[in-house]
């Protein structure tokens, strides 16, 4: 009789991302001939612009196809240092700057080399569902500081203090922000600096991916940029994928304090290498362009959002706190007397309409819809939506 293999602690108590197996589930459903309109993953449904398609595939005709340095080829980290210089305002060299592969394993590298066992994430939620879980693999807790729709889904300065303790080691900041949409202001990021001026232990991880996708009055600050005096013990996540359309590319990165960086391209060279080597050079075309390819996609998504918000606030009993950036609308419907889950399950089940339970992202009331879908789509899911409700 074989011995079973059990599975370490670690793997036993991973979730698996609910965002990415409903957007399979949905198109698994699809090609098995269901009719089913999915506002759940939020992925650009554009085409990656030409001219990155075409640096990637001339690199890739030039026979750059072999290894690279674990931490990026150094036009390309040169290249985001620049960036991160000139168009966040936050000076950056060469060697504070890690490419990853996607923006998730520049949390999970930089989770890995911060937080051991004992520490605390400081997480404010709503919160992206990565998050805790990539905390919980390098032997952290969580420690959530709540908002509500009710108080505009900000996070609160003085609920920050009252949730620090010795323990609290890092801090993440997601602006704009998934799934609520919120922008955190100049103010407030000010504010908050005030906060962490008083608390040297915790460090910042600012998730920057939504950084182009912004509803008109509404401006992205990179933190570092706002609190220069902190800079040391902020870092700075993004990525292709949002901006750029990429999301196939796997191509991000990770920027801040060097030593920091260093260990994490250490973990890297003993974990994945580098990211496919051609595909840098496809990022690199990308980030050392013209932003005109990103503005374009970013206001079709500001017409988006604004369809799928203003026909979600149509809707008897639905309440929404309209989204400031990102490409998400999460709107109360607990009126209706069911948690996220039953709610998203039935919405499948009876009118095909995949979207995200809010219970994924520490709000049980709400639920994820993704406007980055086209025109017709959004509608649709609409029509899905107040039909369900109406059977309800
Ligand atoms: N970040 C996107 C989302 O929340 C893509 C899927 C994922 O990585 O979670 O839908």
């Amino acid at each position: 009789m074989p011995r079973p293999l059990n599975l370490s602690a670690r793997a036993q108590a991973l979730q698996p991302s609910l965002t990415l197996a409903i957007a399979a589930r949905a198109k698994a459903l699809k090609a098995d001939g269901r009719d089913i309109c999915s506002l759940s993953a939020g992925e650009p449904d554009f085409d990656t612009p030409a001219f990155i398609r075409q640096a990637a595939a001339e690199a890739l005709e030039k026979g750059l196809t072999r290894y690279g340095p674990a931490s990026g080829e150094p036009a390309l980290r040169e290249a985001i240092a620049q960036k991160l210089t000139h168009e966040n305002g936050v000076p950056t060299s060469t060697e504070q700057v890690l490419v990853t592969n996607g923006g998730k394993q520049a949390l999970y590298n930089l989770f890995q080399v911060l937080l051991q066992e004992g520490d605390e994430l400081l997480l404010p939620a709503p919160y992206w569902l990565s998050y805790p879980e990539i905390a919980q693999l390098a032997g952290a807790s969580v420690r959530l500081i709540p908002s509500s729709a009710s108080e505009g889904f900000r996070l609160d300065p003085a609920r920050l203090e009252a949730a620090i303790t010795p323990a609290s080691k890092l801090l993440v900041l997601n602006s704009p922000g998934n799934p609520t949409g919120m922008v955190l202001s100049r103010a407030e990021l000010e504010a908050i600096a005030e906060v962490l001026r008083r608390h040297p232990q915790v460090a910042v991880v600012c998730d920057e991916i939504y950084e182009f996708l912004l509803a008109p009055g509404h401006q992205h600050h990179s933190f570092a940029a706002v609190a220069p005096d902190l800079a040391d013990r902020i870092f700075c996540v993004n990525g292709f994928a949002k901006g750029w359309a990429m999301t196939g590319w796997r191509i991000g990165w990770l920027a801040g304090n060097t030593a920091v960086v260093k260990a994490a391209i250490a973990l890297q060279s003993q974990t994945t290498s580098n990211v496919c080597t051609f595909a840098q050079y496809g990022a690199l075309a990308a980030v050392s362009g013209s932003r005109d390819c990103v503005r374009e996609m970013a206001g079709q998504f500001n017409h988006r959002r604004e369809l799928l918000s203003s026909g979600l606030a149509a809707i008897d009993g639905v309440t929404l706190l309209p989204p400031e950036g990102a490409f998400y609308a999460f709107p109360d419907i607990s009126a209706f007397g069911l948690d996220s889950m039953q709610f998203c399950e039935r919405l499948l089940e009876e009118q095909g309409l995949a979207v995200v339970p809010g219970g994924a992202f520490g709000d049980d009331r709400c639920i994820r819809l993704s406007c980055a879908a086209a025109d017709a789509t959004i509608q649709d899911g609409l029509s899905r939506l107040k039909r369900f409700l109406q059977s309800l």
